[in-house]
């Protein structure tokens, strides 16, 4: 199986992820994940994409492109991969095409998360997110059992700095101008289906069932 996860920030994408991944036994490949990930390591790619994750700007395509390439090279995505976060560009998103068709294969579904704006301020400053497996929590919609220490690893949650509202309303600018037009473009390629992230996370997680296949 392999999908791609579309929806504005805070709309459940990475909650979701996890689930799915458990259930369809396919990684989940976060490009969020692996920035933070590469900042937290101090490495070069870590140095540069913190000056744009800062900013709720995004890291320029060709050095996005790049860690999906080598990504889905892996051999563990032979049989399907989730991605969460990727593509937030046409750019990217034809890329993808272009590597999938390299490999021999193609997208299954682009499964849209739809979240009305007026939701997320809530649900982004409220999130805390494990530094071990990236998992997310909210402090009122969906905390972990023990405060600071994630249900599923043990680790501990935190804050993500861009989790504020001022950066999460330059991200949401930057979703609406340069990601929303995905949502037509895969809905061109006849590879577009939704669900409602308004309901309850149990319920979310159901309607994609439903859609994937049980
Ligand atoms: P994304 O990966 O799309 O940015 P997350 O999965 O991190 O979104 O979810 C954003 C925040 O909203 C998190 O704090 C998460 O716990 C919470 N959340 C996710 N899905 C729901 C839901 N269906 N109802 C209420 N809160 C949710
Ligand atoms: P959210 O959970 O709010 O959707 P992510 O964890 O997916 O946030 O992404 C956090 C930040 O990482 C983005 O604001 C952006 O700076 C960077 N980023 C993640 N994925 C991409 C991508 N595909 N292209 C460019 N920048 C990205
Ligand atoms: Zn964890």
């Amino acid at each position: 199986m392999k999908i791609v996860l579309l929806g504005p920030p805070g709309a459940g994408k990475g909650t979701q992820a996890k689930s799915i991944s458990n259930k369809y036994s396919v990684p989940h490949i976060s490009t969020g994940d692996i920035f933070r990930y590469n900042i937290s390591n101090g490495t070069p790619l870590g140095i540069e994409a913190k000056k744009y994750l800062d900013k709720g700007h995004l890291v320029p395509d060709e050095l996005t492109i790049d860690i999906i390439k080598d990504r889905l090279k892996q051999d563990d995505c032979k049989n399907g991969f989730l991605l969460d976060g990727y593509p937030r560009t046409v750019n990217q998103a034809e890329a993808l095409e272009t590597l999938l068709e390299g490999l021999g294969t193609k997208l299954d579904t682009a499964l849209l998360i739809k979240v009305p704006k007026s939701f997320i301020i809530d649900r982004m400053t409220g999130r805390r997110v494990c530094k071990a497996c990236g998992a997310s929590y909210h402090v009122q919609f969906n905390p972990t059992k023990t405060e600071g220490v994630c249900d599923l690893c043990g680790g501990e949650t935190y804050q993500r700095a861009d989790d504020n509202e001022a950066t999460v309303s330059e991200r949401l600018e930057i979703y609406d101008a340069q990601t929303q037009p995905l949502i037509e473009y895969y809905s061109n390629k006849n590879l577009l289906t939704e669900v409602d992230g308004t309901q309850t996370i149990e319920k979310v997680f159901e309607d994609i069932v439903d859609i994937l296949g049980a």
